[in-house]
């Protein structure tokens, strides 16, 4: 499995971690908080999610792929997310301005570390996606790229697909339409 670390657990957090919850994928998903969490602890229990709600990151080796918490836990990662809010960690040698600079995949000037929602500013002015849509194309964006282009299609669609009939009369764009 592939380590995912996400830095805070505010509104843009909880979206993607929704969200990725829908995919089928093959990350273990730590979460470092701050603040108070959107769910109860049994929720991230129960979908796997290691949630460090009193962990602060408070620093990021990106060339070792290691993040720093306040208790002094060193947790790798494979791929990091920064949901930090405006006046959150912004790792130094990242491309920032007001915020961490992101493409249009919400990639930061490290391509293993991404950014959502106020923590992050997107270089592209022409792009205004939404907090909400931000963190949910991320959440597509990495399941794609864990484990291929059409796997981002919704289990619950996925379900359709134990029909036969119906899976043979339906392409697989239609059913994700
Ligand atoms: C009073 C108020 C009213 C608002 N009303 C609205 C509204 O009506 N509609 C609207 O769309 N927006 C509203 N907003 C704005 C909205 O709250 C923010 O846009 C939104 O919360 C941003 O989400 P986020 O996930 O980027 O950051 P946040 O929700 O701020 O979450 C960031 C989290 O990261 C944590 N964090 C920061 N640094 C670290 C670190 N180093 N390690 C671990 N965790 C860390 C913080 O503790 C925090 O929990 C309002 C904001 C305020 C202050």
């Amino acid at each position: 499995m592939r380590r995912l670390v996400v830095v805070g657990n505010g509104k843009s957090a909880d979206v993607f971690l929704r969200q990725i919850q829908q995919y089928k994928h093959d990350f273990s998903i730590t979460v470092f908080g701050g603040g108070v969490p959107h769910r109860r602890p049994a929720w991230y229990r129960n979908h796997g999610i290691d949630l460090r709600q009193d962990v602060l990151i408070t620093a990021i080796d990106r060339h070792a792929r290691v993040a720093k918490g306040s208790d002094g836990s060193r947790t790798t990662f494979d791929r990091l997310i920064l949901a930090t809010g405006s006046s959150g960690l912004i790792p130094p040698g990242l491309e920032a301005r007001r915020g961490v600079i992101v493409n249009r995949s919400l990639e930061t000037s490290d391509g293993y570390v991404y950014a959502i929602g106020d923590c992050a500013e997107i270089r592209d002015a022409a792009w205004r996606p939404s907090l909400d849509q931000q963190a949910r194309l991320l959440a597509e964006r990495l399941v794609d790229e864990s484990l291929g282009v059409e796997a981002h299609r919704p289990i619950h669609k996925l379900k359709l697909l134990t029909s036969p009939r119906i899976a043979a009369s339906r392409t697989a764009g239609e059913l994700t339409a």
